[in-house]
């Protein structure tokens, strides 16, 4: 007992750190480290850990590194830091579940050798091409290499050799002996070990034969005891090779019942989102963003930046559940997560956008007085926050129209409006400058109708503004984000994902905000009318704040 395996590996100390209850459950969360984590994985992640954390068991974190040349330490970093942000965690029960695939290397090769041993595995010297032309197709069998039936002592031999680096890449693999004739392609004798005479970011000389994913993955999994090994649906047809691989080694003496297994589940697919690592670096290495944080980014450093906060994500994988369909998840639901989950929590502030003077022609120039609103409306616990009034105040460009379209009840020549907290007012004019644009409304208020005030009501007005007052407003840089793509498969059907950017996907504003708005980065608010904001965590500054949009009030989208 204690034990799983029978070898000696260098693993040993590792793993010792693993309890042993086979009854507990076990699941793992497996990136390769060869890029930044996206909103699919946070699928995962949410998936393996939320089903260790609900049925009391634990889920390793591990790192598939089996691949040197597209691996780095910096993916490494960058991984466990947004897996902790998501929330979860691999230390506990038992110790620091934190694992790398290239520390079992000497398992997995002693794993070859027994194979070879018994009879299972062979090294074939065809080329690769050579060896795709006898693989058959969907409809035709495969053909047996010339090299399949060669002697146990000379595949143990040229393995040997393989591993002490005499023989160049691509020269020679090892193979798995089952059934080239097998319906199932994966079946055909998979490649398990091929040679790669390249620095590994963790065992840098030491190998020049590394083991292929679908040799290794199942390797990993028995060695840390996995119970349920969830990936996504493209591997079902690896699942009788995980299957049949690790009979052999249960068979040979390697590992010991109970074995793990496989589950597949759908990856998730999101509306005008791409999810392949490939295409994202592509998107960062063309300058088509400024970097896998770039907020437009469906990378989780991206969404981090962008303003989601981690129960939003939690809370949209959560509603996703694990299903066997792969359909496609509309956008909006991820921003309704987002919604959801920041209405109660956030408190409230003003901004303008773009503004436009509007100036109170009865209101003494060099007055002020304070108006107050809610920090929450669901929250009077919360206080009040305060800002002043005065004669020259902000408000949006489009809250006012000098021909006002049906059902306008903003400012309008002759009209009325309430300015949001303040007072009703009357416009009674405006100014254009020699290009036809507005550049000043006047208005003039009524004192009797301050909010809060007895007289509030006694003036019925159909349109409320928001305003901030022009000599204590908060300058600020406002990006105003929208969907990355305008197409809602940006990548189906083997389209050219770049003629779907959206080139309105990102505006940038000088704006203002409330005075009294706390602007440090990483700070939150749902802004009144305009939507969920936050301070950006990479350029905001005290002195020049930078705030993104995350998402509107409403689905803006939605038809
Ligand atoms: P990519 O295709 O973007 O390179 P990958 O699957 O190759 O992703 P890995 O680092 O190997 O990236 O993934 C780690 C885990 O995340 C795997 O278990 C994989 O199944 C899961 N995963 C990756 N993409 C998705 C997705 N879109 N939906 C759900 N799970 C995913
Ligand atoms: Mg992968
Ligand atoms: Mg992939």
């Amino acid at each position: 007992a204690g034990k799983r395996w029978a070898g000696e590996p260098a693993t040993a100390d590792v793993l010792a750190a693993a309890p042993q209850d086979p009854a507990r459950i076990r699941t793992r969360f497996p990136p390769e480290p060869n890029g930044y984590l996206h909103i699919g994985h946070a699928k995962s992640i949410c998936l393996n850990f939320g089903l260790a954390r609900d049925y009391d068991g634990v889920c390793h974190m591990r790192f598939d590194d089996t691949n040197p040349e597209k691996e780095d330490q910096t993916y490494v970093n960058a991984i466990l830091d947004v897996v902790k942000w998501l929330g979860f965690d691999w230390a506990g029960k038992g110790g620091d579940h934190l694992y790398h695939a290239s520390d079992y290397f000497d398992v997995m090769y002693d794993a070859a050798v027994r194979l070879v041993k018994s009879g299972d595995a062979y090294v074939d010297q065809q080329s690769p091409d050579e060896m795709r032309a006898l693989r058959g197709t969907l409809t035709e069998p495969g053909k047996d290499s010339p090299w399949r039936n060669r002697p146990v002592e000379e595949s143990l031999t040229l393995l040997q050799e393989m591993r002490d680096g005499k023989h160049p890449d691509g020269s020679m693999a090892l193979r798995a002996r089952i059934d080239m004739a097998s319906p199932n392609i994966n079946l055909r004798d998979p490649v398990l070990y091929r040679i790669r005479h390249a620095e590994h970011h963790r065992t840098g000389s030491k190998w020049c034969i590394y083991p292929m994913y679908t040799f290794a993955h199942p390797i990993e999994d028995a060695l840390e005891g996995i119970t349920h090994s969830i990936c996504t649906l493209e591997f079902e047809d690896q699942r009788p090779f995980y299957d049949w691989l690790l009979a052999k080694l249960r068979d040979n003496g390697l590992f010991q019942d109970p074995l793990p297994h496989q589950y597949e589940f759908a990856r998730l697919n999101l509306s005008y989102v791409i999810t392949s690592k490939r295409k994202l670096a592509q998107l960062v290495n063309e300058g088509h963003v400024s970097g896998w944080d770039d907020p437009r980014m469906p990378t989780l450093v991206g969404l981090r930046r962008r303003g989601y906060s981690p129960e939003a994500l939690r809370l949209f994988c959560d509603r996703l559940g694990a299903s066997k369909s792969d359909s496609w998840i509309d956008y909006s639901t991820l921003e309704q997560a987002l919604r959801e989950d920041l209405d109660p929590k956030v408190p409230r502030t003003v901004a303008v956008l773009r503004p436009l003077k509007l100036v109170i022609t009865n209101y003494p120039a060099g007055q002020q007085e304070v108006c107050s609103a809610p920090v929450h409306p669901h929250h009077p616990e919360q206080g009040r926050r305060e800002f002043p009034f005065a004669r020259d105040l902000w408000i949006e460009q489009d809250d006012f129209m000098e021909v006002p379209v049906k059902g306008f009840f903003r400012l309008t020549p002759g009209g009325m409006v309430r300015l949001k907290y303040g007072y009703v007012v009357k416009c009674t004019g405006f100014t254009k400058n020699d290009a036809g644009e507005i550049t000043e409304v006047q208005a003039e208020y009524l004192p009797d109708t301050k909010s809060g005030t007895p007289g509030a009501d006694s003036v019925k007005v159909k349109g409320n503004i928001t305003w901030i007052a022009a000599d204590a407003a908060v300058a600020a840089e406002f990006r105003l984000y929208d969907r990355l793509f305008s197409d809602p498969q940006p990548d189906a059907g083997g389209k050219d994902f770049l003629t779907a950017l959206n080139p309105n996907s990102v505006e940038i504003v000088q704006g203002y905000l409330e005075p009294g708005t706390v602007t440090a980065a990483g700070n939150q608010w749902q802004v009144e009318r305009l939507g969920y904001f936050v301070a950006d965590i990479v350029d905001s500054t005290v002195d020049h704040p930078v705030i993104n949009r995350v998402t509107t009030l409403k689905d803006s989208w939605a038809k």
